[in-house]
């Protein structure tokens, strides 16, 4: 008899999970629109000629060994990763102000954050939007953080609530950490404008609340880079202090290379250099030192102007198919007459588009059209292509009529 015998089964992960079911279903129009990840006009996965070429030099290049990276990872990437958000000009790396750390993706960022935060922050709360991604609740509560929510998404406008969101920071304690989405929230695709974000800066400093930034789309939302920066980099120029998750996965395609950042901006360059020697304490009995592979490719393409450029360009093709699809969507269920407004599949930002399916439907829609998505009714715009939109307008304009 095993000693594990008592062990009862987990549940699927609810993202992972619904790519589970799909890969199990033999229908040959079954759609995957659950899992956030970039697929062709022929629904395939893409790796960016840009990589390609990256990876080409690291292979041409004999020099390179296969020995460990220090613990806070390739040094070139994390600079230029710091850069990336903050801007080249920023006044805080200039004053070496901002500790970066590469970590795995932005899942272990976070979590490296979040764990430097339970032992060395003040305040153990942590609030993060309702919804979120649903990992979040997970990482941060196994970091030792006590997961509080604040009110991000009307579902009556299908947009922001944004006197929520101030009413929730406004009763928020004092230093309480507050997570923010940097652009194209997941899964509501519902972000605050420039002038929103102004007002929650000057709400998150005056009340000494903590920002900790999850950035796993720059340049996804807009197209731009340094567009979709924005927002942090606002949070950057008032002097105060904040923690960064980056993660590569998507703007970069480099999901399964496991390669992204954290930053945090400090005060002086004196506290920067002790909160990376603390961070090297969270991550050495972790999993010692990250991986070189893909940091090697960010930054063989970060620090090379044609390189970049051309990331750039891939990137703005990326963000402008998952637009146009938004647009074709939108189109196919006017043409059917569909009841019910949905504008919001066009206003919406970024990878995802917050239906407002509800489960109900969402069950409905697998069942009879095989398409596969989070049951909160989220569907992965980058998995559509003008193929497959008809289909799934076929199946949003019978699951609510
Ligand atoms: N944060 C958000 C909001 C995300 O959507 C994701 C990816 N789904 C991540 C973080 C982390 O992804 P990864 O660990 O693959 O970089």
């Amino acid at each position: 008899n095993s000693v594990f015998s008592h062990v009862v089964r987990g549940p699927e992960d609810p993202i992972l999970g619904v790519t589970v079911a799909y890969n199990k279903d033999p229908s040959p129009v079954k759609l995957n629109l659950g899992v956030g990840a970039y697929r062709t006009e022929e629904g395939k996965p893409l790796v960016l000629n840009v990589v390609r070429k990256a990876e080409q030099l690291l292979v041409n290049d004999r020099s390179r060994v296969k020995e460990y990276l220090p613990i806070t990872g390739l040094a070139d990437f994390n600079k230029l990763s710091a850069k990336l958000m903050f801007g080249a000009n920023s006044p805080a790396i200039q004053e070496n102000r901002v500790t970066t750390v590469q970590c795995l993706s932005g899942t272990g960022s976070l979590r490296v954050g979040a764990e430097f935060l339970a032992k060395h922050y003040h305040q153990r709360t942590i609030y993060i939007p309702q919804p979120t991604w649903g990992n979040h609740p997970k990482v941060f509560t196994l970091a030792g953080l006590s997961v509080k929510t604040y009110r991000y998404y009307d579902p009556a406008t299908r947009g922001l609530n944004f006197q929520g969101l101030l009413d929730d920071f406004g009763s928020a304690p004092s230093g309480a950490i507050v997570l923010l989405h940097a652009c194209a929230h997941n899964p509501t695709g519902v972000d605050p404008t420039v002038k929103q974000w102004e007002q929650i800066r000057q709400l998150v400093r005056s009340k000494g609340l903590m920002p900790f930034f999850d950035s796993a789309y720059q340049g996804f939302a807009s197209g731009s880079l340094d567009a979709d920066a924005q927002p942090v980099r606002m949070f950057v120029a008032d002097g105060g202090e904040l923690l960064l998750a980056q993660s590569y996965a998507k703007n970069m395609g480099l999901y399964g290379e496991r390669i992204g950042a954290l930053s945090i901006v400090c005060k002086t360059a004196d506290v920067a250099s002790r909160v990376e020697s603390q961070l090297k304490l969270v991550i050495r009995p972790m999993y010692s030192n990250p991986p070189i592979h893909g940091a090697s490719i960010v930054a063989a393409i970060l620090k090379d102007r044609d390189l970049y450029n051309e990331w750039t360009i891939e990137l703005k093709a990326m963000a402008d198919r998952i637009i146009s699809m938004r647009h074709k969507l939108f189109e196919a269920l006017r043409a059917r007459g569909t009841p019910g407004d949905w504008s919001h599949i066009i206003k919406q930002i970024g990878m995802f588009t917050f239906t407002g399916l509800n489960p109900k439907q969402v069950a409905f829609m697998t069942k009879e059209y095989h398409i596969y998505m989070t049951s909160d009714g989220r569907i992965s715009m980058a998995g559509l292509s003008s193929k497959t939109v008809p289909h799934l307008a076929d199946a949003i304009h019978a699951a609510v009529t």
